[in-house]
């Protein structure tokens, strides 16, 4: 009853609480070819709000210049917001200190950093990397590339469906300490799959893992969205996501990294900004994190960051957290409750193991996936069809295309009420 005060009921302040986070964000308030816009591809990509707006544009004007290179004004208000940035996101994962956070241009840049120069130092002919069934491509493919150049193979850790366990849809667990054997160097785990929104339990994963001396790369693309990160109490080696998905700029992504292992492994990319002394013979390189940021960084949309988390924090603590936490529970139930019919196929069921994140995955029997989203446009809605980058889980459970509907924080259950409406209308135009 936090929320019932004054006469106002619980309902209302809720009400009320949500229009306030809704109006911050002016393209939520839009209209698609003459509806309300209903965004649900969130998992794709966050809409901002004007906090980022005002700030990219602010910064723009009055602070580009280019960073840690110059000793004028200018310069040193732009160094100053994007290493402000870099202590921003360092306390928003607990990360240590502000050399375990690396810009990079996104998850996949993150992964394939990781991918590439972990793997050079550390993984050799016979070596083993272990995947999982539910990767997005860009914790599939970085590690194929630097498999194959190691000499090294893969190995993949399977859901239910694949072991005939039943199909919720999630990770089969149960042969992981037979999948850790001594060959394997590096565990690359989801922590929320954009197909499933299934919730991994990441941290079991990760003991499992470093108990047999094992390192971890969490992508945490989706994982950044809807769960409060601690890197430290994770124990995760590697912890990478994109800024877009959490409300900042497009074409930046973080890399978090235990210290011993940045240093440990080779830079990158070579270039300006990655160096402490350079000859035509030999370079010695930056310590970190300039180390793994060569070239001039996107430093305004790294920036954007500090707006961006502080707009995610502001969403999920206090009185508006629990507003927002209480939607999502209901979405997720709607929801899962709605598109429990015949003739709907829905990837990824919670259970006691992996709870459910508002990402729902689905396919409609003899209908494309493709012709309900474009109906679903017609009616204001946003969502994603196709494979969603995870072309072998969707194989997994059968399909060679899904429909998938992802909510953020921002949105709310009558937009999920609206979704189910038009998409049972969709269904009957299409059947
Ligand atoms: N991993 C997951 C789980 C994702 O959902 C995504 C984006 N759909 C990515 C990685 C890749 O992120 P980006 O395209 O921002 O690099």
């Amino acid at each position: 009853m936090h929320f019932a005060q004054d006469g106002i009921t619980m309902e209302g302040k809720k009400e009320n609480i949500l229009a306030r986070v809704r109006q911050q964000v002016p393209a939520l308030s839009s209209k698609m070819n003459g509806e309300p816009l209903v965004y649900l591809d969130n998992a794709a990509t966050t809409q901002k709000p004007v906090q980022v707006l005002d700030f990219l544009s602010d910064a723009l004007k009055n602070r580009n210049a280019n960073v840690h290179r110059s000793m004028y004004e200018l310069s040193d208000r732009s160094t100053s917001a994007y290493e402000g940035a870099r202590e921003r996101v360092r306390r928003f994962i607990n990360a240590p200190s502000r050399e375990n956070v690396i810009f990079t241009s996104g998850t996949t840049a993150s992964v394939n950093l990781v991918a590439s120069c972990f793997c050079s130092k550390f993984v050799g002919k016979g070596d083993v990397i272990l995947i999982e069934a539910d990767s997005h491509h860009s914790n599939i493919v970085p590690w194929q590339l630097a498999a194959e150049r190691a000499g090294a193979s893969i190995k993949v850790i399977p859901t239910d469906v694949m072991t005939g366990s039943g199909r919720s849809g999630r990770l089969d667990l149960e042969g992981l300490d037979g999948l850790l054997s001594d060959n394997v160097k590096m565990v690359a785990v989801t922590q929320i799959s954009n197909i499933t929104g299934l919730r991994n339990p990441v941290s079991q994963i990760i003991s499992a893992a470093h108990s047999k001396g094992i390192a971890v790369l969490v992508d945490g693309a989706q994982g950044i969205v809807h769960e409060k990160v601690d890197v430290q109490a994770m124990d995760c080696d590697f912890y990478a996501f994109s800024a877009h998905k959490i409300y900042g700029a497009t074409g930046v992504g973080v890399l978090y990294g235990k210290k011993e292992l940045l240093e440990a492994i080779p830079p990158y990319m070579g270039g300006g900004d990655m160096v402490e002394t350079v000859t035509y013979d030999k370079t010695t390189y930056a310590s970190l994190p300039l180390k793994f940021e060569a070239g001039t960084p996107n430093f305004i949309g790294a920036a954007s960051l500090t707006p961006a988390l502080d707009f995610a924090e502001y969403l999920r603590n206090g009185e508006v957290g629990e507003a927002l936490g209480s939607e999502e529970e209901r979405i997720v139930s709607y929801m899962m409750d709605k598109l429990d019919t015949p003739g709907i196929e829905v990837y990824g069921k919670p259970d006691s193991i992996c709870g459910k994140s508002p990402i729902f995955t689905f396919n409609i029997e003899s209908i494309n996936a493709g012709d309900l989203a474009q109906l679903l446009d017609k009616m204001g809605i946003a969502v994603r069809s196709g494979m969603m980058c995870a072309e072998p889980l969707l194989n997994t459970f059968g399909a060679v295309s899904a429909l998938r509907a992802s909510f953020a924080p921002y949105n709310t259950l009558e937009e999920a009420e609206t979704f189910v409406r038009c998409l049972e209308r969709a269904r009957t135009m299409l059947s």
